[in-house]
């Protein structure tokens, strides 16, 4: 028999990747999610598995009957505009929702995961990011309310470690794409893509010189379940290490759309990070991870994803 699994946030786009591969592999999963920004749409083609939806925001008090042997805690907005349309959610999803997730671990002696995210390096002055470095955030920045949350949940599930001694697990989450991000989510990725197969101007935020690095969703679910099954309680960056320009992934979808889309470019948003790029010699080493999915086949699969949800929303 698998595992029982309560994920917090199973209707988001990596929650409902989550949930799929669990149950591919045999496990019960217990999803909680109370729509704010997740999607019933993405979790849909699951009801008939091992497979139980709560509607709830774990932000208050979570209460389940039976037994759970891993607790993966991804309720969050995790967008820019999501979380600046959000700030106060934000922040007690982060705060009193990893409180709860984790009360609700050590209820059932459970595993524990959390989603944790490369903003918890803010702006970084270390290049590339390993874990050992602590970070350069602006506390009361327009990013501030998910970036200080999520150091705060770093916080809180260190110390249900040492101190209730739960076996806990914290990623920390580079940029990732792939199918079921939301059209309208603001990231760039989707942003450019929608764009490009509308024959709309790409947005390009200040100069485009910015750098990211893109990992494919599958990757990244390889990683944490990785990640679930090892003995380590420290963070692990999960994260694809090809860094690029802003620029040059609006020019990679452009060309790989076939697009006659030209570039804008708008003003860049407060304290958006000038460099990001994971250091992933730990999961290498601890998890024996590393990304399988090039730049090229991930964005096809997603141009084909964001095809179709265009196409959907033309015909309704
Ligand atoms: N960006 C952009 N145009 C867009 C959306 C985003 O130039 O339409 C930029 C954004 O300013 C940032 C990068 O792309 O420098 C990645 O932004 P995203 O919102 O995807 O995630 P972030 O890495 O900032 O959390």
């Amino acid at each position: 028999m698998g595992d029982r699994i309560v994920i917090t946030g199973a209707a988001g786009f990596i929650g409902s990747h989550l949930a799929e591969a669990l149950l591919e592999r045999g496990d019960a999963v217990v999803a909680i999610d109370n729509l704010s920004t997740g999607d019933p749409a993405n979790i849909a083609h699951l009801a008939d598995r091992d497979f139980r939806f709560i509607r709830h925001d774990v932000s208050n008090y979570i209460s389940l009957e039976g037994p759970v042997d891993a607790v993966l805690h991804w309720a969050s907005p995790a967008s820019p505009i999501d979380y600046l349309e959000r700030p106060i959610p934000t922040l007690k999803v982060g705060a009193l929702g990893t409180h709860n997730a984790l009360g609700l671990a050590k209820a059932k002696q459970a595993r524990f995961v959390l989603a944790s995210t490369s903003e918890v390096y803010g702006d970084p002055l270390e290049h590339p990011q390993t874990e050992s470095y602590w970070g350069n955030v602006n506390p009361i920045g327009p990013r501030g309310v998910y970036d200080e949350a999520k150091r705060f949940a770093e916080a809180m599930t260190t110390a249900y470690h040492r101190y209730h001694g739960i076996d806990t697990k914290i990623v920390r989450i580079f940029n990732t794409y792939g199918p079921r991000m939301r059209i309208r989510d603001g990231r760039a990725v989707p942003n450019f893509i929608a764009q490009a197969l509308r024959g709309e101007d790409l947005t390009i935020y200040g100069d485009g010189t910015q750098t990211r690095s893109f990992c494919y969703i599958s990757d990244l679910v390889d990683g944490i379940l990785r990640l679930l099954r090892s003995d380590t309680n420290d963070p692990v960056n999960i994260g694809n290490p090809n860094e690029m320009t802003v620029a040059g992934i609006a020019e990679r979808i452009i060309r790989l759309t076939g697009s006659a889309s030209r570039i804008v470019h708008q003003p860049l948003p407060v304290d958006d990070p000038k460099v990001r790029q994971p250091d992933i010699g730990r999961a290498r080493r601890i998890l024996d991870w590393e990304p399988r999915v090039s730049l090229t086949e991930g964005l096809t699969k997603t141009i084909a994803f964001v095809r179709n949800a265009l196409a959907d929303v033309r015909q309704r």
